[in-house]
């Protein structure tokens, strides 16, 4: 599924570009939207050919000013934005939307093209995430688009701010690595989302490193992937005495000297094993799968 963008999350008025302040919210709006996208390789952007045209021409609008590109953080803006966009052809008419969006830029017509783009998709029965700048945030509900000659519209998924892309990433699907290969390149990102999306972006309180055993060991799971993602992120980010207090019923092994944490519950109690390294390190050992025995069962 695509994304659209909604005018103000591109475009600002030269007035409000002006004020630093607003300069800076807009920017760090629109990054954040983008910087996750191209983070987790998410969506590709729906885009047309009159939205380009009044992006380079009638006037131009910031932050799209060829001056503009000399600011480095607008120059990777320009980038992450041109090598997602993919051209949709717009409808003949606009189609309505409601609530009504706010528009802080200077040229309107640009508007009235997003809403053509909408309403070809809803034509080719196209499902769009709609992301939208700072002043079109929705705290409840979502926005609807309407026309008098289409009965049904696709489903579209409101994106406030770029965090909010997090909810719709299917981490085990996406990140889980099903190969040795490509432990390294998916497994921390995966991590990454479920430290951000599910414990409100607390910091790792240890370095940590993955042995080659558990590698392999990990990716023989079809069944517990979330919750293996899940287990290693709480256990990075608590404190030995909370870990030992938590559902990871953490503990030393005495007979093997390792330590061991919980992943799942019983009756499929899987397990991962660990050990401490020099100064603040995890070293993750092994995984126990379900049914596996490990030393200290
Ligand atoms: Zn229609």
């Amino acid at each position: 599924m695509n994304a659209v963008f909604e005018p103000s999350l591109l475009f600002i008025s030269d007035e409000s570009w002006l004020d630093e302040e607003q300069q800076d919210a807009f920017l760090e709006h629109l990054m954040s939207h983008l910087n996750t996208i191209d983070k987790y390789d998410l969506t590709r952007i729906w885009w047309t050919e009159e939205l380009q045209r009044v992006l380079v021409e009638m006037p131009q609008m910031h932050p799209w000013y060829g001056s503009d590109l000399r600011n480095p953080i607008i120059s990777i803006l320009h980038h992450q934005f041109y090598s997602r966009t993919e051209d949709f052809v717009e409808d003949a008419f606009p189609c309505k939307m409601a609530p009504a969006l706010v528009s802080n830029y200077s040229n309107t017509t640009v508007l009235e093209h997003f809403l053509k783009l909408i309403h070809a998709l809803v034509d080719y029965e196209e499902d769009f995430y709609l992301c939208v700048g700072l002043a079109n945030r929705l705290l409840n509900g979502n926005y609807s688009f309407s026309c008098d000659c289409h009965d049904k519209t696709p489903k579209h998924f409101l994106l406030n701010q770029g965090k909010d892309w997090l909810q719709y990433i299917d981490v085990a699907a996406q990140f889980f690595p099903s190969t040795i290969e490509e432990f390294d390149d998916k497994f921390e990102l995966g991590m990454e989302i479920v430290r951000l999306r599910d414990f409100e972006g607390k910091p790792y309180l240890f370095d940590f490193e993955f042995t080659k055993k558990i590698k392999k060991s990990i990716v023989k799971e079809k069944k517990y992937q979330i919750e293996i993602f899940e287990a290693v992120v709480r256990k990075l980010i608590l404190t030995p005495e909370e870990a030992g207090k938590s559902d990871l019923k953490d503990e030393f092994l005495k007979r093997s000297k390792e330590y061991r944490f919980r992943v799942t519950q019983r009756p499929s109690s899987t397990r991962i094993h660990y050990d401490l390294g020099d100064e603040n390190q995890l070293i993750f050992l092994e995984y126990y799968g379900e049914g596996e025995h490990d030393d200290g069962l």
